[in-house]
């Protein structure tokens, strides 16, 4: 972070200076909420959490180096004392944000965020220097710390949005107000707490409410609920997508027989071609997103279309693909689930399929539950196993309970029989079946919602060698 001195910090945040002895000395190392993090020069703040109480761990913050602490009461330590943690955070973030003059591009969406914030990441990092969210630290506490990680060099700062709720976004852009903001997709994402697909739509779209005029408005011209945010926004619009009037465009889109995606970006300033190193057709569309923003950046499409193909994953379980010595292929795709990734993801299964049976190999599908789909949860995933049958994935395992069964079910009805799609009750009898079953040649697909855990069974099948 940029170098603040522990006054100038009690000023923005409003707090109240404790056993500072000189209120001079500079925060220069990071801000961090996690005690092990601290490094010298850190601020460390003191959260309180479910389990844990960020403030019993202030003396030992101090002890590993930590300037002081933002606390919501004296400690006997270094403190800045300030009625709300969160808050005080929040304001540091803005007031960094705003003296540094950073680029800041923002985006959100029901899919692909994270993916799609690693792609930028990785395009704009050729242009120059780039902090961006590490993982998915996408909410009120993520945000602000990443943001304090910009410093005067930083010419870009990345931000990945998360919203669970109408508002969520517009108090995320208050605190780092983007000049280019994108929104990705609208999907069914947490749509359980939202209520419908069009309260997200709402919410996401506060995204380009908070843009001023003369910023930019990235948006996805083939999802309409996307496209349709163009009248909440006084900023210039960018479409990027498949469709025509798209300004940043790819046209020839298929996956490789490994299920990497090819096309020829279109830009406004010319053509070129890119062939990913991600999974899965899902990425055309975050590839296109990124260049978008990186061709408002004034890089040319050349040297897009060449980060874009270079780009790998800088987060983990997600379309993770890893050979085994055996010639079995597993994808592990366990991060997350819902029902537009888990399309995304069994198409990109059924690519790489070619492949495995000129291998002697098959494909599996080792899917389980997608959390907080409310009412849609039964046709959601009756559809999977559907979709399983009609890409003639070779075999589903449906992993879990009730919505396994669901899925298993629709994979029966679609026509599949005996053997071509099971359930079983739970990861370690996943693992069971695979162990006897594999052969080299298989793909194998892992992916449900965070809640499930699925990680332990793609771990397992790597680790069980
Ligand atoms: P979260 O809300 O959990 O932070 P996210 O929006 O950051 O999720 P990612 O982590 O990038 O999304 O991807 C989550 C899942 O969605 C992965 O399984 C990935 O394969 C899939 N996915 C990625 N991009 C898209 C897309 N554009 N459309 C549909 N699915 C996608
Ligand atoms: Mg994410």
């Amino acid at each position: 972070m940029i170098a603040l001195s522990l006054a100038e910090i009690a000023d923005i945040t409003g707090g109240q200076s404790h056993d500072i002895s000189d209120p001079a000395t500079p925060v220069t190392g990071p801000v961090v909420i996690d005690s092990r993090a601290v490094e010298p020069g850190s601020l460390f703040a003191a959260f309180r959490g479910e389990n844990v109480d960020g403030h019993d761990y202030a003396e030992r913050a101090v002890a590993q180096g930590a300037v002081a602490v933002l606390a919501t009461r004296p400690l006997g330590v270094p403190a800045i004392v300030v009625d709300d943690v969160q808050n005080a955070l929040g304001r540091l973030a803005r007031a960094v944000v705003g003296r540094l003059g950073t680029q800041v591009v923002a985006l959100t969406g029901s899919a692909g965020k994270t993916s799609t914030k690693d792609l930028i990441a990785q395009v704009l990092q050729r242009k120059g220097p780039t902090v961006w969210t590490p993982g998915s630290l996408n909410n009120e506490i993520g945000l602000p710390l990443t943001a304090l990680r910009a410093t005067e060099d930083t010419e870009h700062l990345v931000l990945e949005m998360g919203a669970r709720g109408i508002g969520h976004i517009r108090y995320l852009t208050e605190l780092t107000p983007p000049t280019i903001g994108l929104v990705l997709n609208v999907g069914t994402a947490h749509i359980g707490e939202f209520g419908g697909r069009e309260q997200i739509a709402q919410a996401k779209g506060e995204m380009v409410e908070s843009l001023p005029k003369n910023g930019v408005a990235v948006l996805n011209a083939d999802d309409p609920l996307v496209r349709a945010m163009a009248s909440r926004t006084e900023a210039r619009v960018l479409l990027f997508g498949e469709a025509d009037d798209a300004a940043v465009r790819a046209e020839n889109v298929r996956l490789t027989e490994h299920g990497q995606p090819t096309f020829t970006l279109h830009t406004p300033t010319g053509c070129s071609d890119v062939t990913m190193r991600l999974y899965g057709e899902h990425h055309v569309s975050n590839a296109l997103a990124a260049a978008a923003v990186a061709h408002e950046l004034d890089m040319p499409v050349d040297e897009i279309a060449l980060a874009l193909s270079e780009a790998g994953t800088l987060s983990r379980w997600r379309m993770e693909v890893t050979e085994r010595p055996d010639g079995v292929t597993v994808v592990n795709d366990a991060y997350n689930a819902n029902p537009e990734s888990m399309r995304a993801a069994l198409r990109a299964l059924a690519a790489m399929g070619e492949a495995a049976r000129a291998k002697g190999g098959r494909t599996w599908a080792v899917l389980g539950q997608m959390a907080e789909l409310g009412d849609e949860a039964l046709v959601e995933h009756d559809a999977v196993g559907r979709l399983a049958v009609r890409l003639n994935v070779g075999k589903l395992v449906a992993v879990g309970g009730r919505e396994a069964s669901w899925m298993q079910l629709g994979a029966y009805n679609e026509g599949s029989w005996g053997e071509e799609s099971v359930h079983v009750s739970d990861a370690q009898a996943a693992v069971d079946l695979l162990r006897t079953e594999l052969r080299p040649g298989d793909v194998v697909l892992v992916k449900a919602s965070r809640s499930v855990g699925l990680e332990r069974i793609a771990q397992a099948l790597l680790e069980g060698l």
